[in-house]
């Protein structure tokens, strides 16, 4: 809005200007100097330079102006350049491909892209909780790098799935439905004995234990979805399930760093297992590793997952509802035929193996510790428990949403300890604070 000025203030202003005006043509006048001067719209004095005039938004006397008592608002003058024109000239000059701005506000950053998407095993009536999180790792990192988005399910996505989660992916998004032998029973499961396990589970009171689909999800996040046409293509993704978040910006690309650095499993919250719903499976492991010993990588990670060399599993794992990781990891013969192996055994039906135990397992014996990574600056949260980074200025930075007082890495159950230990890495000196 434009101030209002009282009528008489108005006269005496104009009075002045005039006065200043008739002044300043007889100054000029008798000098010799050019008729052209400047005055400052908004004060009403003389202008000696031109250049810092046009700097200073001042006009030439004589222009079509607004009286010099009423400043105009700053959206009347005209842009002093058009950055958002710049921006796509220097983007095109450093070789970004696309344009910028495929959403109001999205920013793309330069550089090159690696063989990778996100991955997210969903069920239908989760949408509302996927797109939370998809929407959530977007603002956080998606939306400046525009990597593509793999959508798995048991069964045919509906419509309203695909349209929403389609409009907030900025990269490709693709839906694939699992192939029936990878969510099913395999012909050497004895049904009986699986559904008497689960009864005596459900008894038991372990988590999930009555659940068949928990099962096929657990044996499927194990050994199948690395496997499933659509990921054909990339050589890393990036787990997403529903409900999750992602608490702070993350400004470089995660994917590019895992090739750049030479890791191949990456991971934020770590945790001990229940006991209860794994029995065998260190033994199965330890009968295979006898059966292939030249799959033990030297310098592995034995140190994460077990407090006696290998005699016994700690319990150990690396939380899988978050994994930037390589698919070429899943793929290599030495993890296929652990995989096969376990399946074997009936384990993932007859007891109820995660595919967190058996996914860092695997990591943790067959490959030297150095390729395994923790993402310590992801701010992350699913379900109960948080990872928050515990420096305050990376907080500040990084504009995290989480409470530090939530970060699990040093209390209770989380193997974060065991890991600084393991990895012969010095704990954050915050870390006192929150334990
Ligand atoms: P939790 O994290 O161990 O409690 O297990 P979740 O219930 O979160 O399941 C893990 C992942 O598998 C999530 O991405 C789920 O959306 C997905 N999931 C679990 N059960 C099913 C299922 O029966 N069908 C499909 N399509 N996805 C499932
Ligand atoms: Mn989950």
């Amino acid at each position: 809005m434009i101030p209002r000025v009282p009528q008489n203030k108005r006269l005496l202003v104009g009075v002045a200007t005039a006065v200043t005006f008739i002044l300043l043509y007889l100054i000029s006048a008798q000098s010799g100097s050019p008729k052209v001067v400047y005055v400052d719209k908004a004060t009403g004095t003389v202008v000696s330079d031109f250049k810092e005039a046009l700097v200073g938004g001042s006009t030439l006397v004589g222009a079509p102006s607004a009286p010099a008592s009423q400043p105009q608002p700053p959206h009347d003058e005209p842009p002093i350049k058009d950055s958002s024109q710049e921006e796509n000239a220097a983007l095109q000059q450093i070789g970004a491909k696309e344009e910028v701005g495929k959403q109001p506000g999205d920013c793309l950053i330069p550089g090159e892209r690696v063989k990778a998407t996100f991955v997210s095993l969903a069920r239908n009536e989760e949408l509302y909780e996927l797109i939370k999180a998809i929407r959530n790792v977007e603002d956080r990192f998606n939306r400046k790098f525009r990597y593509d988005w793999v959508f798995l399910n048991d069964k045919p996505f509906t419509q309203e799935f695909k349209d929403l989660t389609s409009a907030i992916v900025s990269g490709k998004a693709m839906y694939g439905e699992i192939p029936k032998e990878h969510w099913s029973y395999p012909d050497w499961i004895d049904k009986d004995k699986a559904a008497k396990s689960r009864a005596d589970m459900k008894a038991a009171g372990i988590i999930y234990g009555d659940s068949e689909s928990y099962r096929h999800m657990c044996r499927f996040e194990s050994g199948f979805f690395w496997r499933h046409p659509l990921l054909d293509e990339y050589d890393w993704y990036w787990r997403v399930e529903p409900g999750i978040q992602v608490h702070c910006d993350l400004n470089y690309d995660l994917f590019k760093y895992m090739e750049d650095n030479d890791k191949v499993y990456g991971f934020t919250i770590s945790i001990y297992e229940f006991d209860k719903t794994i029995p065998t499976l260190w033994k199965h492991t330890k009968d295979f590793i006898k059966l292939h010993p030249e799959y033990l990588a030297k310098d592995n990670f034995m140190g994460f997952i077990s407090n006696d060399k290998g005699e016994t599993y700690n319990l150990c794992h690396f939380w899988s509802n978050f994994e930037v990781a390589s698919l070429k990891f899943w793929r290599s013969q030495a993890y296929r035929d652990y995989f096969e192996y376990l399946d074997q055994t009936g384990g993932f039906f007859y007891e109820r193996w995660g595919d967190a135990p058996v996914h860092s397992i695997a990591a943790a014996l067959f490959l030297p510790k150095d390729k395994i990574h923790y993402f310590h600056d992801v701010g992350y949260n699913h379900g109960v428990y948080t990872q928050c980074p515990l420096n305050a200025e990376f907080r500040y930075e990084h504009r995290c949403d989480c409470n530090p007082n939530s970060d699990f890495t040093f209390r209770g159950y989380s193997c974060g300890k065991k890991y600084y230990e393991a990895m012969n890495l010095e704990k954050p000196k915050e870390w006192v604070d929150y334990q």
